[in-house]
């Protein structure tokens, strides 16, 4: 997943739930591989806990693991309902174990039976009740020799997992739209799965829309006649938050014979120019790291309401049309979420608490990729802008132990985890052990790295084992051990961080310097050739106490409160949030009811807020939120509530 601005959400006193911690000693299967090195046992242990199991999922994965996923499912946007069967296999890790723990979220399960897939005898079960965070245990008595259980169940209109739109909420505006977001936790209320990182399946899927829709999923795609009926395979085992789907009036344009764009008609051709590089990232990162493994690539552009910047369901990552600037300036996101082929689809996080080894990893391989494709000064322009975007944060965090990479097993939801720590200090950790190591050792690592846990999940302990097994021992000199422990365990930035270095940004400071002195006026900046980095630099830099005229005069240069590109337009107005500078307050609110990406509304609301305009914060989420995700509406409503 692309960054969600989540922090602004980890001060708040969510519900704490007390199931968590009920199996902290059983580690998981996974933890379990991993051999370190006698030398290591005492900062092995400092980090134990990270070894527990997945303290978000009722799946008793110890004893029974789902490893395959058949789906059948109907789509009924008038009921915002699927209508499914899901037949899981299991494999009985424990031989003794009599019954099947999954997790389900709001799921209306309707018939549940057990077998040895030939025949098939009702089942008993039971379905505990709703905790806020995990939703509900569901168990089924697995009798001897039962190694199937086929579940009929519908989904919830509000399943957290499903956004369902009118067809006012499209592009195209005649049909409707669904789309599933599963990271972290919703795929329980899609699918009765394990829910965790820890456990992969493979999975099929036959799906049934009206007769003019289509129906993509995360896997070998249906690429037959649109005609209401789909099938779908994933020979690959991957975790359930990886299970996607979306349906509705659904075009596609190649890019190549192996990567192409899928999205309604009237955007496909404008996403297809935009996302044309994306065939030369991929040849990069297969160079870099090692084959890509999933056949084929492809983006799926969903409407404007999509949560994130991209997810990297596999084989078709889903992306924000935001990404859309018309000049490919924004296709770091592309590059990221190509990047989690390697990190996170193939060598998945044990728990969220190692997010890091998601979406740090994957950070540092999308900015590998961009500097590949678009050059060395965009690369590390994007660097600078992620440091001071965490620097940022680190600053406003005030639980110290949410900036350690190495994250606190009892967090309040697993969201918690997808901070600028995950992305940023992950990503800054490898640049670090690049600089110590040099490209020509540090390269071949990181693909030994995908190469060796490839389709397993790792911890945090994995990959210091492996760290200090094959770079460490063999480089003595390059890095200390309580280097790389300060990155993993301590709070905040190291001093040993990484500091890019950017020839253009520092004309952007000067330029900023002659504005602000009052020696240049806005036309004289030299502005005509920067790119969106340089004007993202030149607006992050602007000091809070700017006065409104002062922002007229560049608005009226520059027109930056009209910007197409979201994430310019995005910077300026939380700078005109914060001046109070009315004349982009409706640039702000149309922005908000047009936009459900978390990273931009989440802090424009919570800006607006911070500024005395709670009134005007919810009467513009009253218009707008029928148009986010469910776990956009969520998160707006607890920003908005939070006592602070
Ligand atoms: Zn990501």
């Amino acid at each position: 997943m692309t960054k969600t601005a989540f922090p602004l959400l980890a001060l708040l006193a969510l519900v704490a739930c007390g199931k968590k911690d009920e199996s902290a000693t059983a580690a998981s299967p996974a933890a379990q591989t991993a051999a370190q090195p006698a030398a290591l046992d005492a900062a092995a242990a400092a980090g134990a806990e990270n070894r527990r199991r997945d303290p978000f999922t009722y799946a008793n994965y110890d004893a029974v693991r789902v490893t395959d996923l058949a789906l059948e499912a109907t789509v009924l946007f008038d009921e915002k309902t699927l209508d499914a069967v899901a037949t899981l296999t299991v494999e009985r890790v424990d031989p003794a174990a009599t019954m099947l723990v999954l997790d389900a979220n709001d799921l209306d399960i309707r018939r549940v039976e057990a077998g040895d897939g030939e025949t098939f005898a009702p089942a008993t079960y039971s379905l505990g009740p709703d905790d806020p965070v995990l939703g509900s245990k569901l168990t089924i008595d697995l009798p001897a020799g039962a190694r199937k259980v086929r579940i009929a169940y519908r989904t919830s209109p509000g399943a957290e997992a499903l956004q369902w739109l009118s067809p006012e909420q499209t592009a195209g505006k005649k049909r409707p739209f669904m789309y599933s977001q599963n990271q972290s936790i919703n795929a329980r209320s899609m699918a009765p799965v394990q829910d965790t990182p820890a456990v992969r399946m493979t999975w099929s899927a036959t799906i049934r829309t009206p007769a003019d829709l289509r129906a993509v999923m995360s896997a070998e795609n249906d690429m037959g006649p649109t005609d209401g009926e789909y099938a779908f395979r994933m020979p690959q085992p991957v975790p359930a938050y990886l299970l996607a789907i979306a349906a509705g009036d659904i075009a596609f344009k190649a890019l190549s014979e192996t990567i192409g764009v899928y999205a309604e008609p009237s955007v496909v051709e404008a996403a297809a120019a935009e996302f044309a590089d994306t065939p030369a990232m991929e040849r990069t990162a297969s160079a870099l790291y090692g084959p890509y493994r999933w056949g084929r690539y492809d983006l799926l552009i969903l409407p404007p309401s999509f949560p994130f910047g991209g997810m990297e369901n596999p084989r078709l990552s889903f992306m924000t049309p935001t990404l859309l600037a018309g000049d490919k300036s924004l296709t770091g996101v592309v590059a990221h979420e190509l990047a989690h082929s390697w990190s996170g689809n193939l060598v998945t996080n044990a728990t969220w608490s190692d997010a890091w080894l998601n979406e740090g990893v994957t950070s540092y391989v999308e900015n590998r990729l961009v500097e590949a494709v678009y050059g060395t000064g965009r690369a590390v322009m994007e660097q600078a802008l992620s440091l001071k975007s965490l620097q940022e944060e680190i600053a406003g965090q005030t639980k110290p132990e949410l900036t350690r990479l190495r994250l606190p097993m009892n967090l309040d939801h697993p969201d918690e985890a997808f901070s600028d720590i995950a992305y940023v200090k992950g990503e800054f950790f490898l640049r670090f052990l690049e600089e110590r190591y040099g490209r020509a050792v540090f390269d071949p690592f990181l693909r030994d790295w995908f190469e060796t846990h490839a389709f397993k999940a790792a911890t945090t302990d994995d990959f210091r084992g492996f760290l200090l097994e094959r770079l460490v021992a063999a480089n003595p000199q390059a890095a200390s051990i309580a280097e790389i422990d300060e990155w993993l365990d301590a709070p905040g930035l190291p001093a040993t961080t990484p500091q890019p270095k950017s020839a253009a940004f520092d004309k952007v400071d000067a330029a900023r310097r002659a504005f602000l002195d009052g020696a240049a006026a806005p036309a004289s900046l030299g502005t005509a050739a920067w790119t969106a980095q340089e004007w993202l630099h030149f607006i992050n830099g602007l000091p809070a106490d700017i006065s409104p005229s002062r922002l007229g005069e560049l608005d009226l240069a520059f027109d930056l409160t009209n910007s197409r590109n979201a994430e310019i337009a995005f910077a300026w107005q939380m700078k005109a949030i914060g001046a109070g500078y009315a004349p982009a307050m409706p640039a702000v609110e149309n922005f908000l009811t047009h936009v459900g990406r978390g990273k931009f509304i989440y802090p424009l609301y919570r800006a607006l807020k911070d500024k005395g305009e709670l009134a005007t914060a919810e009467r513009i989420l009253e218009k707008a939120k029928a148009g986010y995700h469910p776990i956009a509406q969520r998160r707006v409503a607890d920003i908005l509530q939070a006592q602070n």
